[in-house]
């Protein structure tokens, strides 16, 4: 099944480099796993995309999320994880030790596969949203928010990274508009008071969009539906340099979908309180398993977790 020339053999790899990825990093070197941890296309995970972290123990001042995730990196390091840049293009997890291919070319065999490979933001599905993306559509306000500056945005989203986004954007932009699909925002109590309290946010709550357009320069403006859009007057147009998704995400398991037991919305399945998978050797941890928590510090817990279950299963081979 792979096409690779080097074969490697490792006691621990780890696949991923987000809060869970990185503590699992941390605690494998420890116990002398020697892991090596590939970081995935994006190294750091996603709190590289987000601004301030308030919520994580040890900062009592706030961090900024790549800040927090260079400081786990550092500290993964330290204890001598082997950390590499590459992407798991192909596992087969029918036998032992586990087999993982990277960029398609390398293969390893692991003794234990701790899986850490978290989630990727959704999109509405527009053809036309396709269309602007990277020229107006992005899922990434702090990512893409700078170009913006001074222009009109919109942000997609009721929920906590809805919120945080439309407030980040809201120093940088003009007008942003928070398009909430219910009449009520998801998002917790202190960030929703935060939008209400930040003027240059409009809120358009039961509205929907239908469609993005523009020219080829970009993005100029956005079709939106209210409630069923029973009449014509529920449809209106808003000009807007950027849109902004924060929807949600699905969960990076497409490369470990043939083997390992996932739920209906594709997250892997653990057994009881454990990270341990339907594979014995292979664990999973982080937002890669977690539909309901996802926060940094619960994939910092689900990494040691993994870990250690790591340890013990390596113990009894
Ligand atoms: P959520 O799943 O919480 O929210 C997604 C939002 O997108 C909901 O308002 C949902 O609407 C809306 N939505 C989904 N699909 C569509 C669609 N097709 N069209 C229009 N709207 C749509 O995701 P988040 O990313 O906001 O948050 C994920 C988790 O991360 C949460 O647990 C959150 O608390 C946490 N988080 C915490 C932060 C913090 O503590 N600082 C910061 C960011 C996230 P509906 O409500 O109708 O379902």
């Amino acid at each position: 099944m792979t096409t690779g020339n080097a074969v490697e053999r490792v006691k621990c790899l780890i696949i991923g480099s987000g809060p869970a990825g990185y503590t699992a990093a941390i605690y494998a070197a420890r116990a002398n796993l020697a892991p090596v941890l590939y970081t995935g296309l994006q190294t750091g995970g996603q709190l590289t995309t987000t601004t301030e972290v308030e919520n994580f123990p040890g900062y009592p001042e706030g961090v900024t999320g790549p800040v927090m995730m260079e400081d786990m990196r550092r500290q993964a390091e330290r204890f001598g994880t082997d950390i590499r840049f590459g992407i798991v293009t192909g596992v087969n997890f029918s036998g032992h030790p586990h087999e993982v291919t990277l960029d398609g070319e390398q293969t390893i065999m692991a003794d234990a596969v701790i899986i850490a490979t978290g989630a990727t933001a959704k999109y509405l599905g527009l053809p036309s949203e396709d269309r602007f993306r990277g020229s107006g559509v992005s899922a990434c306000a702090t990512c893409d928010g700078f170009f913006y500056r001074g222009k009109d945005v919109a942000v997609v989203g009721g929920g906590d990274t809805a919120c945080e986004e439309a407030i980040y954007l809201a120093g940088l932009c003009r007008e942003v508009y928070l398009i909430v699909r219910k009449n009520y925002l998801r998002a917790s109590k202190v960030m929703q008071q935060r939008v209400f309290a930040t003027a240059n946010i409009k809120v358009l709550f039961e509205h929907n969009t239908v469609e993005l357009f523009g020219s080829d320069m970009g993005l100029e403006g956005v079709r939106l539906v209210y409630r069923k859009g029973e009449t014509d007057e529920a449809f209106k147009e808003i000009r807007v340099d950027g849109f902004f998704l924060a929807i949600g995400h699905v969960p990076n398991t497409e490369a470990f979908k043939e083997y390992l037991q996932l739920d209906a919305e594709g997250y892997i399945t653990t057994l009881g309180t454990s990270t341990r998978t339907n594979v014995p050797g292979v664990f999973a941890a982080g937002d890669v398993m977690d539909p309901v928590y996802r926060q940094g510090i619960t994939s910092a817990g689900a990494g040691c977790k993994a870990a250690i279950d790591a340890e013990r299963f390596l113990v009894g081979l």
